[in-house]
């Protein structure tokens, strides 16, 4: 696994004078570049050169120079990650760039400086690690059953690597679930998990080890929401289908995202949690969160918020509020995106001359 000392030498030798935010044309790249040019960094994206032409046709979100790639694994191609690091290159991870390289292979291979703490890819992409850090930060999780026998409610499956919902079902009791695994002809690979009835919540938060402690219990840094959505699900669409149940709309897969702001009193109770995520993340995974990341909860109104997972990075929710959102104007007097967010830390942490606090 490549170091943090090892990231530290490489940093060291970088041009502070000429950073570049470096990402690839996917997910929230569009965010990220603007957020940085914002900032007064120059960018780059990392693309194929069919999605070239679509990124260039943003003025004022395109990255200043392209590198080609042919297959996104391509990156971790010697010649590919020289270029970046002669640029001084630092890279945003966003979902796709962690999807399409894989966590295990940036932790191996990649040497390019990563914004944020790479440790947390080993935390949030494995979700019995995940439960250990929600069990140890004390927070609400659904229910988890180790077989199908156990099963005494309703519950969702979720299958191993199934990306953004796909192919989860419910089963509304034991027989059920039986039943329907023994038809799909799945014997291992998958979770069964508590079904939770009740409102999504996708709160965006960043961490800056950098800032003022603004928050109780936060210990050093500072923590920001900047901003709520929620995904739009196929299944959030079952009811068009009425009178009658359409197969098709039983599916959770995550098509977009829709702006949503939370009852205000019950920002406390997600406050509380988040800040719990913070510490307890870097007792488990020094330094911890640092960054965006989003805390995908339900709220029960009996049980309070339900946290399902955990994505340790800027996520694709976000670009809603590339012009802020109503929580980020509570912080910032002016437009402040989570791109443009993690640009000012990086313009700070230079300022200070602490890069390497902010970069793994
Ligand atoms: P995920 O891939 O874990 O982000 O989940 C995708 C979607 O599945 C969520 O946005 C929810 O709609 C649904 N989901 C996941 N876990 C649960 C749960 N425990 N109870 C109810 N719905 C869930």
């Amino acid at each position: 696994m490549i170091s943090m000392a090892d990231i530290s030498t490489i940093l060291s030798r970088y041009d502070e004078n000429d950073i570049k935010i470096a990402t690839v044309c996917s997910h929230s790249a569009l965010q990220i570049f603007h957020g940085a040019r914002m900032e007064g960094f120059a960018t780059i994206g990392i693309s194929t050169a069919r999605n070239r032409p679509y990124y260039e046709s943003f003025p004022i979100a395109k990255p200043d120079i392209f590198i080609e790639i042919d297959d996104y694994k391509d990156i971790l191609n010697k010649d590919i990650q020289e270029k970046l690091m002669k640029e001084n290159a630092i890279i945003i991870p966003h979902g796709s760039f962690v999807e399409y390289i894989g966590a295990d292979n940036i932790l191996e291979y990649l040497l390019v400086p990563m914004f944020g703490n790479r440790l947390t890819l080993l935390w949030e992409g494995d979700r019995r690690r995940q439960r250990r850090w929600f069990d140890e930060a004390g927070i609400p999780t659904p229910k988890v059953y180790d077989s199908p026998f156990e099963v005494d409610r309703r519950v969702i499956v979720k299958l191993h690597g199934a990306k953004g919902g796909s192919r989860y079902f419910t089963a509304s009791n034991r027989y059920d679930l039986e039943s329907k695994l023994q038809k799909l002809g799945y014997r291992e690979g998958y979770v069964i998990e508590e079904y939770i009835a009740g409102v999504r919540y996708y709160p965006h938060f960043f961490l800056s080890p950098l800032g003022r402690p603004n928050i109780p219990g936060i210990g050093y840094g500072s923590l920001e929401l900047l901003g709520i959505d929620r995904r739009l699900e196929v299944i959030d669409e079952v009811y068009r289908g009425w009178p009658d149940v359409i197969e098709d709309y039983l599916d959770f897969t995550v098509t977009g995202n829709q702006p949503v702001v939370l009852r205000e009193k019950l920002l406390i109770d997600l406050l509380e949690i988040a800040v719990r995520l913070v510490s307890t993340s870097r007792k488990l995974f020094h330094p911890g969160l640092v960054g965006p990341f989003c805390i995908e909860t339900i709220y029960n109104p009996k049980r309070g918020f339900i946290v399902f997972e955990v994505s340790a990075r800027i996520v694709a929710g976000t670009n809603l509020y590339t012009s802020g959102s109503p929580y980020s104007v509570f912080y910032y007097n002016e437009p402040m995106s989570t791109g443009r967010r993690i640009a000012r830390e990086i313009k700070k942490a230079i300022k200070e001359d602490k890069l390497e606090t902010i970069i793994y």
